[in-house]
């Protein structure tokens, strides 16, 4: 291997783990989702979905009796789609909106990254190459 390539390597490998710490949500929390509104779907909701009947995680049509859940941005999808994804992950398949954790460390990361949006983030220039 030369010189290039195992440098290469070495930043790839910090890229990806810096990945995890940045972007490695940890699952929605309990209470969050228990909090989510389910219900089971009727024809008049279905016809207020309009165009918008399809579930994003399975990419099947919503059905008439399916048990649904809502995320406070508004999105929708089966309750079975969504809890196996809420599970691993804190935020909407759709649009990223983000439900509370019950990680401490994460919820205060993610205050200080709001905090910090828009300014740069000098973290970058840290890295030893
Ligand atoms: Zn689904
Ligand atoms: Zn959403």
């Amino acid at each position: 291997m030369n010189y290039e390539e195992e440098e290469i390597e070495t930043l790839l490998n910090y890229i990806m783990n810096n990945d995890t710490n940045r972007y490695g949500s940890p699952p929605a929390s309990k209470k969050e989702i228990e909090k989510l509104n389910k219900y089971i779907l009727t024809k008049e909701k279905l016809d207020n979905f309009g165009i918008e009947n399809i579930c994003s995680v399975c990419k099947e049509e919503f059905q008439i009796g399916n048990e649904m859940l809502d995320l406070p941005c508004k999105h929708y999808f089966h309750k079975d789609c969504l809890m196996p994804w809420l599970n691993q992950h804190d935020s909407c398949p759709i649009c990223r909106f983000e439900l509370k954790t019950e990680d401490e460390d994460y919820e205060k990361m993610k205050i200080e990254r709001n905090r910090n949006n828009g300014s740069s983030n000098n973290s970058e220039q840290n890295i030893r190459v």
